[in-house]
């Protein structure tokens, strides 16, 4: 019996585990099956080589093994019935991790024509161009940090592993040849300013590369302990989710922006324009690939970080304050 790692709301949409929700994942988040801790040593990470925490987290996600040929069958119907609209294969690096991400691939194409997402480190282009061929419609390659220094640190050579800044933005820029849509995912709060996340979104955005965001989330025996101001972490998170979408949307772009010591002081839209794009709730949602709402990937029931749906009155409300937009 071959087996996949199934996020639990996606178990639940599936019919496969009773799970309550109030907002169900539009997208399968499966993670391909091993009992191996990843190679690599992304200090954030559960499963990084040198971590203690449970193989079955993802952020605050939980993965749980599930038998590979019923969770296929019931995506297929899922998709038809219109409940998931996406698939999303995380990968992590051991020795068949190929093997058993094409496998993967192959069932889920045999069942369906469902979107897939592929989150996974850099490759040559050989294996871009069959996983292309295989059916892969968006290609990810997670950055996590936004600065040089910041990656090296967290996932690169400083921590023991063994990715590079320069190896990743080349594995993304070459990705691009491939597939029509590649992106990234960036994690906020990892001692980054405003500005250097707000920089390196509008740098990827003018090379077409689309970012998602999550909010550093601890994991409980991972290796990444960091200190944080509930206050300024949930400032910074709206900054930056209000200047990409501004970004993403033309109506402003980084040199436009203005920042003191790397906090965002001016938009580079005028005060009418922000609240309106505040009052409309969709910079505050979920980003990524499309149909991606990752509910509860990073967030607790106080503290949503990322919408998995429109934010209702209140909560554009707290949204203003977060900001300091009044
Ligand atoms: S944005 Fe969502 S669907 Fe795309 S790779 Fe990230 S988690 Fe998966």
């Amino acid at each position: 019996m071959r087996k996949v790692r199934v996020s639990l709301g996606t178990l639940g949409v599936l019919g496969l585990e009773l799970v309550q929700m109030d907002t169900p994942p539009t997208t399968a988040y499966l993670q391909i099956y091993t009992e191996e801790r990843c190679r690599a040593n992304c200090l954030f990470c559960a499963q990084a080589c040198g971590s203690q925490a449970e193989l079955t987290h993802i952020a605050r996600g939980m993965y749980m093994p599930a038998d590979l040929d019923a969770v296929v069958q019931r995506l297929k119907m899922a998709y038809e019935r219109g409940y998931l609209r996406r698939a999303c294969i995380q990968t992590a690096l051991y020795d068949t991790w190929w093997e058993d991400t094409v496998h993967l691939i192959k069932r889920i194409r045999a069942e369906s024509h469902i979107p897939i997402s592929l989150s996974v480190f850099p490759l040559s282009d050989e294996r871009y161009k069959e996983l292309k061929e295989l059916g892969i419609n968006e290609l990810v390659i997670p950055l996590d940090a936004c600065t040089p220094e910041l990656f090296d640190k967290i996932k690169g050579k400083s921590a023991g592993g063994p990715y590079s800044w320069e190896r990743h933005l080349d594995g993304i820029k070459r990705g691009a040849r491939f597939f029509k849509s590649v992106g990234t995912h960036l994690i906020i709060g990892l001692g980054e300013t405003d500005e250097n996340a707000v920089k390196l979104i509008d740098e990827l955005h003018s090379s077409k590369i689309n970012t998602a965001l999550f909010a550093y989330t601890y994991v409980p025996g991972a290796q990444l302990v960091l200190e944080t101001n509930k206050k300024e972490s949930i400032r910074h998170y709206r900054t930056v989710q209000l200047a990409r979408y501004l970004i993403i949307k033309g109506m402003a772009a980084y040199p436009d922006m203005r920042f003191s010591d790397g906090i965002l002081c001016d938009f580079g839209v005028n005060r009418d324009r922000a609240l309106g794009v505040i009052e409309e709730g969709a910079a505050f949602q979920t980003s990524g690939c499309p149909e991606c709402n990752r509910p509860m990937a990073n967030e607790t029931f106080s503290r949503i970080y990322n919408f998995p749906r429109k934010p209702n009155d209140m909560e554009i409300e707290s949204i203003r304050e977060e900001i300091g937009l009044k």
